[in-house]
C-alpha cells in the first residue's frame, strides 16, 4: 500500500513540475495521503493480500488520485520549508 502511494505520488510530481519536487514535500504528500485514506484500504484481516486486491480496484485508483491531488495542493499552499 505504501509503496503504491509512493510510486503514484512520484508519477504525479513528475507530471506536475509546478509542484515542489523536493524530498520534504514528496514525503509530506505521501504522509497526508496515507493519513487521509480510508483505513479499510490499509488495515484488514487479510492484510497484504487485501491491499493488493484493493490496488487493482478501479474505484480505489480514483480515490488514490483524488487524495494525492488534495495532498499536493495542501503541501503547495503550506510547504514545510521556505
Ligand atoms: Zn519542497
Amino acid at each position: 500500500m505504501e509503496e503504491l502511494v509512493f510510486s503514484k505520488v512520484d508519477e504525479y510530481l513528475k507530471a506536475n513540475q509546478d509542484l515542489c519536487q523536493c524530498e520534504r514535500c514528496r514525503l509530506d504528500i505521501c504522509a497526508i495521503v496515507l493519513n487521509s485514506f480510508p483505513p479499510k484500504y490499509i488495515v484488514s484481516d487479510k492484510g497484504e493480500a487485501y491491499s493488493r486486491l484493493a490496488a487493482l480496484n478501479s474505484q480505489f485508483k480514483v480515490d488514490l488520485v483524488t487524495a494525492i491531488i488534495q495532498a499536493a495542493n495542501e503541501v503547495k499552499k503550506n510547504p514545510r520549508h521556505s
